[in-house]
């Protein structure tokens, strides 16, 4: 096991980082306008596209170590903006990957180009109410009507909902698990308004109806592996999660020992007092730890072994778990004024929640890494 990166590696890390922390000054990421979403997200994809970040995970590329390059990229924009970084990865990671990994040579020659090149925004629906631990059945189905599949069912918190071009959208067809590739206006399909959340405020998040809605069966996909769809759609979700953990936790400690070093009390830099030494020292210990974790699966995810499901589900526990303590901390810290809206620990701290609600939540997280210790895990 290797994680040191080279000095590519590092270079495209610094080119992201200038170019996004550059964009997350100039732009209000934050914004709760659906409009304003759109237009950040689609800058912000142009800005990257220039770069070969967009294609890691997707495309092989030179000199770059896979899924461990994507895991130091994702710390990097997270932590420049965390509400572009989910818009972004949503799009490019589990929207490109669907198609880079199953999708059919013309729907790949159709989106992939387009979508890596920052063209077009996508957006997947997964989640339905009451949903059980494997995420099925799929109340979402589509019937065969001639050359189209006219898709019935409603998803519920599709981030990039109220602004992608295209939609991955998961469901049942003849039996099977399949993936629906629905383009925006298409008739049948009604899209929610953005909603109001607690942290990624700058996210356009809503549900989704679809009414009869026909699509080309051209633009279905069926996964090589209908059985194991719907656990690698979780996997990639809680590997973005992870590097969202991480992106959380640099910058709200960077924030905290920045300002400990400034401000004054009693006379002296509030560094100087050893319970806020402390303090650092712990956020620090964890986010470390948090960073080696979150580079051995994505190391490993790249070489498959059979246990990738439960080892990704551990780092996402402790990461996430991580990110929230990290960001509390670090609030502690800023006193007063990091209580206070608009500042990157009190985003961190609301933002950080999320990690522990989505993809696969903390508890049943708990409760898979059990049942592998156990070898009940399917
Ligand atoms: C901001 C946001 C963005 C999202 N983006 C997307 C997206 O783009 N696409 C998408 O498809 N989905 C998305 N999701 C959905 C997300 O990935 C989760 O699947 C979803 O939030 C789970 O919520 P739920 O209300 O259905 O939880 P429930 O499954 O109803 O769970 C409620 C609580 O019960 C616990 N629980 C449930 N079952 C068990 C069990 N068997 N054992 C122990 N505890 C259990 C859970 O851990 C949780 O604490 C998003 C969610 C949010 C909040």
């Amino acid at each position: 096991m290797n994680y040191d990166f080279s000095d590519k590696e590092f270079n495209l890390f610094v080119e992201i980082h200038t170019l996004m922390g550059t964009f997350a000054k100039e732009n209000d990421l934050e914004t709760k306008d659906a409009e304003k979403s759109e237009k950040n997200t689609r800058r912000a994809l142009a800005l990257l596209s220039r770069t070969p970040y967009l294609t890691l995970g997707i495309e092989k590329a030179d000199n770059y170590n896979g899924l461990l390059t994507l895991m130091g990229g994702m710390e990097t924009i997270a932590a420049a903006s965390p509400s572009l970084f989910l818009s972004i990865e949503t799009s490019t990671r589990i929207f490109g990957r669907i198609l880079s990994a199953w999708g059919s040579a013309s729907q790949k020659e159709k989106l992939l180009p387009a979508l890596l090149n920052g063209q077009i925004i996508g957006a997947v629906g997964l989640s339905e109410d009451a949903m059980n631990v494997d995420n099925d059945p799929l109340m979402t189905t589509a019937v065969m009507d001639g050359d189209s599949a006219i898709i019935s069912g409603h998803k519920q918190y599709v981030v990039n909902g109220p602004v992608a071009d295209w939609l991955a959208v998961a469901g049942r067809l003849d039996g099977k698990n399949a993936i629906f590739l629905v383009e925006k206006g298409t008739q049948g399909l009604s899209i929610g308004g953005k909603a109001a959340t607690l942290g990624y405020e700058g996210v356009a998040i809503s549900n989704l109806m679809f009414e009869n809605c026909a699509i080309a069966s051209s633009q279905v996909i069926f996964p090589e592996n209908d059985k194991t769809m719907l656990t690698t759609l979780k996997l990639w979700e809680n590997q973005i999660l992870i590097g969202a953990s991480l992106g959380l936790m640099k910058r709200a400690f960077e924030s905290a020992k920045v300002y400990a070093k400034k401000h004054k009390t009693g006379g002296k830099p509030i560094i100087a007092y050893q319970e806020v030494g402390f303090k650092l020292a712990q956020m620090l210990t964890l986010f470390q730890a948090s960073q080696l974790f979150a580079y051995k699966v994505a190391w490993a995810a790249d070489a498959e072994p059979k246990d990738i499901e439960s080892l990704t589900l551990c780092a996402k526990v402790f990461c996430t778990e991580a990110a929230e303590q990290v960001a509390g901390d670090a609030m502690k810290i800023l006193g007063g004024s990091g209580f206070l809206s608009g500042n990157p620990v009190e985003e961190a701290f609301r933002c950080a929640k999320y990690g522990q609600i989505a993809g696969t939540s903390t508890e049943i997280s708990r409760v898979k890494i059990g049942d592998s210790a156990l070898g009940l895990m399917k």
